[in-house]
């Protein structure tokens, strides 16, 4: 059997790395995991209890309750991959709607936020055969990991991506909406003082603007085979 890897993904909003990820992991038969849908169960719970709403943030609130938040991916067969479970109940829908997508890069700047998830995150990934997607997984997460891609995308396709996902999926939401929040969560992420989105020195980066899902799939499944071949 051959060695396996850390894969570690990182990017802006909407270019796709869960999809990659997903796929990635299947051929592999590595375990996969998405930090945004943790980042996004945080941010849930901070707006269930009313930590957070438009023009108010009770960060201090936030982090007195962290203890109380249990996160745990449960893998659903009939979807192929896990879902989110935020304190035993399925969240997996609740944390994809434009409301989570507008409160999760503030939650996500909180740097106690940050240092919880993390610490789950390597203990998931310390036996290798992972891939996981997120904004700091090469930099700070796995920094030694095989395997470091850094996917973009021009604002406008990642915005028309997102929505036409909204859109099939009943969300009353216009493609403004879903633009303007790319852009805020791009340049939150960016500019955040802990863990800030970016490009790792090593990683190597695809623009996606004009692949399709297939043609990426086949440039990364070829450069994961090469770096597997070589370890
Ligand atoms: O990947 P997704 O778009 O679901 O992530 C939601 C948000 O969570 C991002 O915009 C970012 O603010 C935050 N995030 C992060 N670090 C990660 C993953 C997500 O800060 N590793």
């Amino acid at each position: 059997m051959s060695k396996k890897i850390t894969i570690a993904i990182d990017g802006f909003s909407s270019t796709g790395k869960s999809t990659l990820a997903k796929q990635l992991a299947k051929q592999l038969g590595y375990i996969y995991v998405d930090t945004g849908a943790m980042y996004r169960a945080v941010a849930l719970y901070a707006m269930q209890n009313d930590f957070i709403k438009p023009d108010f943030f009770d960060k201090v609130g936030l982090v007195n309750g962290l203890s109380s938040i249990q996160l745990e991916f449960k893998f659903n067969s009939d979807l192929g991959f896990a879902e989110m479970y935020l304190n035993g109940q399925n969240v997996e829908t609740a944390i994809r709607t434009i409301e989570v997508s507008g409160f999760v890069s503030k939650v996500a700047e909180v740097s106690e936020v940050r240092a919880k998830l993390v610490e789950q995150q390597k203990e998931m990934g310390k036996n290798k055969g992972i891939v996981m997607d997120g904004r700091d997984i090469g930099t700070v997460v796995f920094p030694d990991a095989e395997l470091k891609i850094f996917m973009t995308a021009s604002a406008a396709t990642r915005a028309q991506r997102r929505f036409d996902e909204l859109q099939q999926k009943g969300d009353d939401v216009s493609y403004e909406e879903v633009l303007k929040n790319v852009e805020e969560r791009d340049y939150i992420d960016t500019h955040r003082e802990d863990s800030p989105l970016i490009i790792a020195s090593d990683a190597i980066e695809i623009d996606n603007s004009y692949l399709t899902r297939e043609e990426q799939f086949d440039v990364v499944l070829n450069l994961v085979n090469e770096v597997i071949n070589a370890v």
